[in-house]
């Protein structure tokens, strides 16, 4: 998404995701088990061949990769140093690579050159020594898009690396990749940032920055970042550019510039949907949407209060730690009200909704239309509830036959304690 965002009015102005792109271990947030199994090997002098770095888009595999490049290469400033798990980051290598213009040093995106020639060009330049590093590092991107015969080319060299190469294979899907190569390779899982951390993260660079941002705006950002580094870069990079540079940025401000909805305003969204009040959640999305909210971003805000409030159940601690004291205060009595088969219900419904909008010409009238069915089905009994009452029959009046008619009475669903729903929505007017 970060190709979207404007890059601010002067020129050299350069974007903060590489403005700050970690140049060290050090530097690399989150990351502490790669760092600490690759200071071993290191230390041990026993270091792979091949890596294979994955996880999900934007968490920093290229700047991994080229930092796992300087730590093979680096000399130090006076030109002796070995290899080290701290790159100097002033000698030849360390500079070059940092600039993309290290001669052995070399990338490929396999997105782009997926075929057995672009891999046997490649191989040909293994057999050479290294010009002027102590190892010649191939970089692939993408690493899952080679084909089949690109992949049986690669192997060969695989199975039999020369000392001075050294290969970092970088992938968002690893299950693509074959077993054979990956059998050969180091595996590093470049692990996604949790909220807290990436907030951390944000925090620290905007002080940098002299952007004063406020800490509910920054949770935001790191919560629309969904862990990668980048993307929560580039979100920040956006609100500082959309902001006064003399006030304070607001979670307001964040909210209005994500598309977001107030989560106060969600929660009231999802307890008219749940409680069955079709009008009143009606209302409630239209007034969202027209203050700016997305229509599905809507949904995804649903879902995810769907989940607080389960895991509020049922782990009620740990998901009372993930909420402010007010979306606490608001959540918990509505997870005493609604029962988890209710919930597990409103989620599939709420997930396939996800589709319904993405799809939609209208997503607003897809949503709505989500909303009504939702508010529909929250009012019917849960399968469960229907077995409990057709025993409960039977044990009553011990017969089978009049169990029928009982699906249509009264539910005693503990659903929700709330009087029943204001719009009438009895089964005779929706056969
Ligand atoms: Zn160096």
């Amino acid at each position: 998404m970060n190709e979207l965002f404007p890059t601010g009015p002067a020129s050299p102005y350069r974007v903060l995701a590489r403005k700050y792109r970690p140049v060290t271990f050090a530097e690399l947030v989150g990351q502490d088990a790669l760092v600490r199994t690759l200071t071993n090997a290191i230390k041990t002098g026993r270091i792979a061949h091949a890596f294979v770095l994955t996880g999900v888009r934007g968490i920093g595999k290229t700047t991994t990769a080229r930092i796992i490049a300087r730590a093979l290469n680096c000399v130090g400033p006076d030109g002796k140093g070995g290899p080290t798990i701290e790159p100097c980051g002033v000698c030849e290598h360390c500079t070059q690579i940092a600039q993309d213009r290290h001669v052995d040093v070399i990338e490929m995106d396999a997105a782009s050159r997926t075929g057995v020639d672009d891999i046997r060009d490649l191989i040909e330049g293994v057999q050479y020594r290294p010009v002027r590093a102590r190892y010649k590092v191939y970089i692939i991107d993408e690493v899952h898009m080679l084909s089949k015969n690109a992949f049986n080319a690669l192997l060969k060299t695989l199975e039999e690396p020369p000392e001075h190469v050294k290969f970092v294979f970088a992938t968002t899907e690893l299950r693509k990749v074959p077993i054979t190569v990956l059998s050969r390779c180091q595996r590093f899982d470049l692990r996604r940032l949790d909220r807290e951390q990436l907030a951390q993260h944000l925090s620290g660079i905007a002080a940098k920055e002299n952007a004063r941002i406020a800490p509910d705006a920054i949770a935001l950002l790191a919560r629309a970042a969904d862990g990668s580094v980048r993307d929560g870069l580039s979100l920040l990079d956006r609100a500082i550019a959309e902001s006064d540079p003399k006030a304070e940025i607001s979670a307001e401000q964040v909210r209005g510039m994500l598309g977001l909805a107030d989560r106060g305003q969600t929660l009231d969204l999802f307890e008219a949907v749940m409680k069955g009040a079709v009008a009143e959640a009606l209302a409630l999305a239209r007034d969202l949407y027209r203050a700016g909210a997305d229509p599905l971003t809507l949904v995804q805000d649903l879902l995810e209060v769907t989940h607080g409030i389960t895991r509020l159940k049922l782990v009620a601690e740990q998901a009372a730690a993930d909420l402010s004291a007010s979306e606490a205060a608001r959540a918990k009595p509505l997870a005493e009200k609604l029962s988890v088969p209710v919930l597990s219900r409103a989620w599939q419904i709420l997930l396939k909704g996800v589709s319904e909008v993405q799809l939609a010409p209208q997503p607003m009238n897809a949503l709505e239309m989500l909303l009504v069915r939702l508010a529909y089905v929250a009012d019917l009994p849960t399968p469960g509830e229907i077995v409990a009452r057709l025993e409960s029959e039977r044990a009553g009046n011990g017969a089978l036959g009049t169990t029928v008619a009982g699906a249509s009475g009264p539910s005693p669903s503990p659903r929700t304690a709330s009087p029943a729903p204001s719009t009438s929505r009895s089964r005779a007017t929706w056969p």
